[in-house]
């Protein structure tokens, strides 16, 4: 299972993403689709194929609420094709009416890579020149490198308050010859996870590859960390009315009664009373320690508790019993949904409460942020497509006829002989030159996407004239992209970035 474990600074490959979805909990992005209006091409082509409780930003996408996307960029080569793809992600979230950010991950180059700082502000120029080339909105969006970002550096000081070096060792593997600089820019990440909700609680994105996963997932756990601190902080702080504490009383009670032993029945009660009760932000208390166990316990009285048991009938009753069985699993399951959905109406609720008593209180009141995740592309040499081996990717600083060159050179999914390839068509799904078109070259044209695929399997293609092909359409688009770095040039000098020092 090595392939799988994600390393945020490693160079492992994900060769099962299914693993991805078993044993990270990981959702698949299909489930969801349906949900995005006017997805872009990398969800319709299952690029993006998963995510991470994506539905808060969708929500507020189609209802026009505010929503945020943000994803940070390590400057330790030059931007590649595998880069676009998370450019492209912000760009669309923004397009769709998102507060966009962009942020350079200088301090974590520095700390976990050890680059230069000058090579640093290099690097890091340059991938703000592609970001804007591609259609970044800086003026509508933000901009910022972590090393110069007070506001983000207080939170990070106070994310880290929460923080503690036996998680540091369990999710990300440190020990005692981890740097410290290293763990500071692990808080300061999370402070940029959270940033865009500095000013005002929103769902918000993060687009990323899935090697960035345990990053997402330590941030959605401080979010909620950061957010009961202040909430019972303003419990204890007695500023809260008098005729409000008989129920934080009463919320506690239920919670050491609810939580520790919840069983179905018990669930069931629970969602009744979170859905009667006049909800406070004490209710949140309840609904937060019971909700996980609850659905978990609910899901499996759904399910599993009576798989045995429609065995058993299937194999000794008659067809009408067995019916009769099957009507009253139905029956038992309708109920088993209306608690959940009482429940996650409760849950919903207590939340809304909840941030509402911390924004009173001065609190950050953070809503866990979502992620979507996108498959790595293979190298053009074949394997992981990577910054440090040129020859494996194309990168946007590239001259137009070494791109052109490096897709000719390129590995495909052919046979042996055209003669071969006629007769049992190409394996495109095993083809970095398919990537290439599928992932970037063919843009919005799902037509020309299936068209190449379908040549291609048919064995109507020969990698020759598909590789010419790809490789003047790499051509096209490193000199409309070089160009468009030039206009951008005069646009990033504008903004307040400090890119020399
Ligand atoms: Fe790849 Fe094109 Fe060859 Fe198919 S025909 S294997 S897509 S290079």
């Amino acid at each position: 299972a090595d392939d799988v474990a994600l390393d945020p600074w490693g160079s492992s490959t994900v060769s099962d993403y299914r693993k991805l979805f078993e044993e990270f909990g990981i959702e698949e992005f299909d489930e969801v689709l349906d949900e995005v209006p006017n997805p872009h091409y990398l969800m319709r082509r299952g690029v993006i194929f998963g995510h991470r409780d994506y539905r808060p930003v969708l929500d507020a996408m189609r209802n026009g609420d505010d929503f945020a996307v943000l994803s940070g960029f390590m400057p330790t080569g030059d931007p590649h094709i595998g880069h676009k793809l998370v450019f492209d992600e912000i760009i669309w979230h923004q397009q769709q009416g998102g507060d966009a950010y962009g942020l350079i991950a200088d301090m974590e180059a520095h700390s976990a890579r050890g680059i230069p700082w000058d090579e640093i502000n290099e690097h890091s120029r340059d991938y703000l020149l592609s970001l804007i080339a591609l259609g970044f909105d800086p003026e509508a969006g933000e901009l910022y490198r972590q090393s110069d970002n007070d506001r983000l550096q207080r939170l990070a000081f106070e994310l880290g308050g929460k923080a503690n070096f036996s998680e540091f060792q369990s999710i990300y593997g440190f020990d005692g010859e981890t740097n410290v600089s290293h763990m500071q820019s692990v808080v300061t990440q999370m402070a940029d996870i959270l940033y865009p909700q500095l000013d005002d609680p929103k769902p918000t994105v993060i687009p990323v590859g899935p090697d960035q996963d345990p990053h997402v997932r330590f941030a959605r756990d401080l979010a909620t960390r950061m957010r009961f601190f202040k909430v019972t902080e303003a419990f204890a702080s007695f500023e809260l009315a008098d005729a409000e504490r008989p129920l934080v009383a009463a919320a506690h009670d239920a919670r050491e009664e609810y939580a520790e032993d919840a069983d179905v029945p018990r669930c069931g009660e629970a969602a009744e009373w979170l859905a009667d009760a006049d909800l406070d932000a004490a209710g949140v208390l309840v609904a937060e320690s019971v909700r996980e166990s609850a659905v978990e316990k609910l899901e499996n009285a759904g399910m599993e508790p009576l798989r045995p048991r429609i065995r058993f009938f299937a194999r000794q009753a008659t067809d009408e019993a067995f019916e009769a069985l099957i009507e009253d699993i139905e029956g038992e399951k309708r109920r088993y949904d209306q608690h959940i959905d009482a429940f996650d109406v409760g849950v919903d609720e207590a939340e809304e409460l909840a941030r509402e008593v911390e924004a009173h209180h001065g609190g950050y009141g953070f809503i866990p942020p979502s992620s979507i995740y996108h498959r790595f592309m293979t190298g053009l040499t074949g394997g992981k497509m990577s910054s440090s081996i040129p020859a494996s990717h194309i990168s946007l600083l590239d001259a137009p006829e070494e791109g052109y060159d490096k897709v000719k050179s390129a590995t495909t999914g052919g046979r042996d002989t055209a003669e071969e390839q006629r007769e049992l068509g190409g394996e495109a799904d095993k083809c970095p030159v398919y990537e290439l078109y599928a992932y970037l070259l063919t843009g919005d044209d799902d037509e020309l996407a299936k068209e190449v695929y379908d040549e291609c399997v048919g064995g109507e293609r020969l990698c020759g004239g598909c590789k010419e092909q790809a490789a003047t359409m790499m051509r096209e688009f490193l000199e409309d992209h070089h160009e468009k770095r030039e206009e951008a040039e005069e646009v990033l000098d504008s903004l307040d970035i400090d890119l020399e020092t």
